[in-house]
């Protein structure tokens, strides 16, 4: 069979277990096999495809029509432009969470700003900020030593050097040396406890530490307000990325604890996903 043949076939499979994106899924498989990438696999469509090759290829639809998420079968996920290694230690970074990248860039070039991500997972944030802010001073934290042992893997191999953001192992702040940042910024879990068994298939075979925030599911959301009031400097930011529906509730909770310039930031689907205030003053 040609490649062209082999992906419509894959892509019908798909479909018909009902995945979403079953011509996006087919063709990122079959490109993982052939060590090529899309654009190039468009171009060799009318190349007969070997044996094993099919039989490799098969095995990723079972994979992926039994449950398994793209990222993990491919164990990449594409963010900001960075090719980020994932596996089931990590949350698989989201398009929605670039929205925080972005927001996080418009701080500014200051060649003294220094960011810390907490919950940084995968590294995906923090690595993304000091790629594409060089100048930026990036620490990152995550109670997950799994977690920090793919992002500092992420760090070598598209910054260059692990050191190049400083990965802490621990419970949010409790890390973080005793400096104060410009930016703070997180993607912490925010998905409500009891919310987690209606989450799709693939996303509740992530890890449940990086997803239930508790009862509301702002659990963890509390605690970064309240701790980084000692760890922001007079002005510095606090950008945290939580669920549409939580931004009124988080959005009073920053201004009981002095927070200023409340704003929010939209995702792709136009919906706010991010959650920015500047800390007061008053809590300095
Ligand atoms: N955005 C994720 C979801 O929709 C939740 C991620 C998180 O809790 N940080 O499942």
């Amino acid at each position: 069979m040609t490649i062209r043949e082999v992906l419509t076939q894959g892509t019908a499979r798909l479909r018909k277990a009902g995945i979403d994106n079953p011509g996006l899924d087919a063709a990122l498989f079959l490109a993982f096999i052939l060590k090529t990438n899309r654009e190039k696999l468009i171009l060799r469509d009318a190349e007969a495809l070997h044996e094993d090759g099919a039989e490799d290829f098969a095995g990723l639809l079972d994979r992926r029509i039994a449950g398994e998420c793209t990222a993990y079968i491919l164990g990449r996920k594409e963010f900001r432009g960075l090719d980020l290694i994932v596996t089931p230690d990590v949350l698989v970074p989201r398009p929605d969470t670039e929205t925080l990248v972005e927001a996080a860039l418009t701080i500014g070039t200051d060649q003294e700003l220094t960011a810390l991500d907490l919950c940084t997972g995968s590294g995906a944030v923090a690595i993304a900020l000091k790629h594409e802010l060089p100048s930026l001073e990036v620490y990152a934290s995550d109670i997950s030593a799994k977690a920090l042992a793919v992002a500092r893997e992420n760090a070598r191999r598209l910054l260059g050097s692990d050191g190049a953001v400083h990965f802490l192992q621990g419970d949010l702040f409790s890390p973080v040396p005793e400096i104060r940042f410009s930016l703070i910024t997180a993607n912490p879990p925010y998905v409500a406890s009891g919310e987690i068994a209606a989450l799709a298939r693939e996303v509740r075979g992530e890890p449940l530490l990086a997803l239930d925030g508790g009862k509301d599911g702002l659990d963890l959301v509390r605690r970064i307000i309240d701790g980084a009031r000692s760890y922001l400097l007079p002005g510095g930011r606090l950008l945290m990325e939580a669920d549409p529906r939580q931004m009124a509730g988080i959005s009073l909770i920053l201004e009981k604890k002095g927070y200023r310039d409340i704003r929010t930031y939209q995702d792709l689907s136009g919906q706010d996903r991010v959650i920015d205030g500047i800390a007061g003053c008053d809590v300095q």
